[in-house]
């Protein structure tokens, strides 16, 4: 690639800033320009909640690297408040528009990533655009959701009863909130197993969370102060003056879809394995991108840091002339309720179905430590197999005590296609103080192999 080569960056978070520094890196003497329509770049969204849990920490502890950090010591040409609104594959331009200023202007560029993320999906309801109804997916709005804390709302209405429901469910709660989770299907954590998800919802229950399920919300009302002091359902009002969006996001694809990329059957931008789209020079990562799914074998959207920090990094290295290949993921994932550790890998019973596979399942509960050794407790684990070729396909976990990590197991043994007798040759550490002699996973496994094979 040659000198003085102009590699432009839509967005700045965590595969935008992972792309820029990355480029930067292999490539010193190439401009790399990142737009960013926010006041914020490369923070940790995932850390928002943690943060809000805490009334004395600044939400901008979650900034991993400053502007200043940015121009200065990584030398990257970053530009805040700027949106990016047109892309022209054809003559290798971007249109700008400075929020600031008001004004637009054309960039070229040599190569570009699209690193534009994801929106939370807000519902088009009557009364959700009064003060004190949110989403939590950028900085400013964990700002705002501190802000509303700090002025005392005493009563939080949580619509959508997904991972980031259940993380803000806890975080209110401990906050002093009385919290109702909102859930319009007949139970929260869609996707998940129902063993998991009677523990998740046990939990929120024994810590006095009000769960609702199979209740539509209809809209918002207000309160004399003008600000919303209730949300209305098809089963009755709920009393609320915070209420907090979280059904889901979408991938944004404006930009790309309308520069005639492909976008996947996902409704994200369809990227082969370096990160590349459908147009040649241009790159997408993260968020806005669909993923090799290793389970699958197919493209996947699963929205995760994890993923958009990888892919980011890949695109960085690729725009520069490597050849670099993202290995795929099989949707491992966690989240923390309460005192409650969850966290899964791979597909559920469910969605193993409809994908045609032939599952079967088991669902164990083992200490998490050794006999005897004090401070354990059980951990609920659930796997999932394909029936005639004991292929494991994913897995479940949930306990107070070493439960998250585990999944790791999970995580390697379906990268690695495993079938349920790998998995139960697993050398794993045990140790009192962390597992006992059979660790869990090897306890469900054994269990499941009974299940798989036997035509
Ligand atoms: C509350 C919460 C908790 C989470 N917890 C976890 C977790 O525990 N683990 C995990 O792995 N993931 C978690 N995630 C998901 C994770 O935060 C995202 O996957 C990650 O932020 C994606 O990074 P990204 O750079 O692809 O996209 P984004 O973070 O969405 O950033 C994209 C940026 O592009 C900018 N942009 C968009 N369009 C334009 C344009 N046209 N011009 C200029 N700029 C543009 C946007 O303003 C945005 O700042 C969580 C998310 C939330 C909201």
């Amino acid at each position: 690639m040659a000198q003085g080569t102009r590699i432009v960056i839509v967005g700045g978070v965590a595969a935008g800033m992972s792309a820029a520094s990355q480029a930067r890196r292999r490539k010193p003497d190439a401009t790399v320009t990142v737009f960013e329509r926010g006041p914020y770049i490369s923070y940790g969204s995932c850390g928002m909640p943690y943060n809000i849990e805490d009334p004395e920490r600044s939400i901008d502890d979650l900034v991993v690297l400053t502007p200043e950090k940015a121009r200065e010591s990584r030398g990257i040409d970053l530009h805040l408040r700027h949106e990016v609104t047109a892309i022209d594959p054809g003559s290798r331009t971007v249109t700008v528009r400075d929020l600031e200023a008001g004004s637009e202007r054309t960039e070229g560029w040599d190569a570009l990533v699209i690193a534009t993320g994801a929106s939370a999906v807000r519902l088009p309801l009557p009364g959700f655009d009064l003060p004190g109804v949110t989403v939590l997916r950028e900085l400013t709005d964990g700002a705002l959701v501190k802000r509303l804390l700090a002025e005392g709302r005493k009563a939080a209405a949580i619509v959508g009863g997904g991972y980031i429901g259940m993380e803000m469910a806890h975080v209110l709660t401990s906050r002093g909130l009385r919290v109702t989770v909102l859930e319009k299907l007949p139970d929260i954590l869609p996707g998940w197993g129902p063993e998991t998800v009677a523990l998740v919802r046990k939990e929120l229950e024994r810590n006095g969370v009000d769960v609702r399920t199979g209740v539509s919300v209809t809209g918002a009302e207000a309160g004399p102060d003008g600000s919303v002091a209730a949300v209305t359902t098809d089963a009755g009002p709920v009393e609320a003056d915070l209420v907090l969006q979280a059904v889901g996001a979408r991938p944004n694809v404006r930009l790309a879809a309308e520069a005639g990329l492909r976008i996947g059957d996902t409704g994200a931008i369809w990227v082969n394995q370096y990160q590349q789209t459908s147009a040649d020079g241009i790159w997408a990562a993260g968020d806005c991108a669909e993923a090799y799914h290793r389970v699958l074998r197919r493209n996947a959207w699963i929205p995760l840091g994890t993923t958009a920090n990888k892919q980011g990094r890949i695109a960085g290295a690729n725009v520069v002339g490597a050849a670099q290949r993202f290995a795929g993921i099989v949707g491992t994932s966690g989240f923390k309720v309460f005192d409650l550790e969850v966290a899964r890998s791979g597909l559920g019973f469910d969605q193993a179905k409809a994908e045609g596979f032939e599952p079967v399942a088991v669902t164990i509960t083992q200490r998490s430590r050794a006999h005897g050794y004090p401070g354990g407790s059980p951990i609920q684990v659930t796997l999932v197999a394909d029936e005639p070729t004991g292929v494991l396909l994913g897995g479940e976990l949930a306990g107070r005590d070493g439960a998250a990590l585990r999944a790791n197991v999970l995580g390697t043994a379906l990268a690695a296609h495993m079938t349920v007798s790998d998995l139960q040759g697993l050398d794993l550490v045990y140790a009192p103080p962390f597992a006992p002699v059979w660790d869990p996973v090897l306890v469900a496994a054994n269990q499941l192999a009974k299940k798989v094979g036997r035509r």
